[in-house]
């Protein structure tokens, strides 16, 4: 299994007066390759998830494998260089530096790792042709559309090569044709081997994907498969 959580559980600001729980006894796994949407109302603990599946948030109950390896045991340090080994994240607002170039902006999660220059230009190319960009690469990011945006972001995400990409609510800045073609990068990356997991409130993205997870006031209440 490539991510497994048991009984996961968030719960913000514990003990105190405004005690919340996010998330109760969450129970989901997630194969290598699938293409998954996470759906619910706002407010549901989608994000929330997404970010303990990211490594990003921490969680006060429950157990949470990613390839076997028990995340509550690794420390911060060991979490972080498996975040940036194995997941890439794609947000909403893209995330992105204007006043930079779009090779420049690919190119930065390759800055905080050990990787030396030569190979930083080559991974960054190479991110930016299998999205389709390869014209844009010199351009700034702030000239461009907001799909464009969207793709140099895709390709920030994918340039470590990572196994698993998280996006939260990526087409939600963009018009629907868009956003479709958005999702028809998500597509073609799924089909090249990534699991996909995307957060969004839009039944036609949801429905796009191979997977659809419900989620109501911290729980799934639905998890259905199509073809
Ligand atoms: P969604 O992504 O489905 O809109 P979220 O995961 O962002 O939902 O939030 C789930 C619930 O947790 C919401 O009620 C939200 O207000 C609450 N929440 C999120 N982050 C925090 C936080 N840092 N502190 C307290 N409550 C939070």
């Amino acid at each position: 299994m490539m991510l497994e959580l048991k009984g996961i559980s968030k719960i913000y600001h514990p003990g105190k007066d405004n005690e919340y729980r996010a998330l109760k006894k969450v129970d989901l796994m997630v194969e290598e390759g699938e293409f998954i949407a996470i759906i619910g109302e706002s407010g549901a603990g989608k994000s929330t998830l997404l970010h303990i599946l990211g490594g990003v948030e921490t969680f006060e109950e429950g157990s949470y494998r990613f390839k076997d390896q028990e995340i509550k045991k690794m420390t911060d340090r060991k979490i972080s260089k498996l975040r940036g080994q194995e997941i890439g994240f794609v947000l909403q607002d893209f995330g992105l530096l204007g006043e930079q170039t779009v090779i420049k902006n690919v190119s930065m999660p390759l800055y905080f790792d050990s990787t030396p220059m030569k190979e930083i230009n080559r991974k960054a190319l190479e991110a930016i042709e299998t999205i389709g960009i390869t014209e844009l690469k010199n351009k700034k990011v702030r000239q461009l559309s907001g799909g464009q945006k969207q793709r140099v972001a895709i390709a920030r995400a994918i340039v470590n090569t990572p196994s698993v990409i998280l996006a939260d609510e990526p087409t939600g800045a963009l018009d629907g044709k868009t956003s479709l073609e958005i999702m028809e990068v998500f597509q073609k990356l799924n089909s090249l081997g990534k699991t996909i997991i995307i957060v969004t409130h839009e039944m036609y993205i949801a429905d796009l994907c191979r997977r659809r997870i419900t989620i109501a006031d911290g729980e799934i209440i639905r998890d259905e498969r199509f073809k």
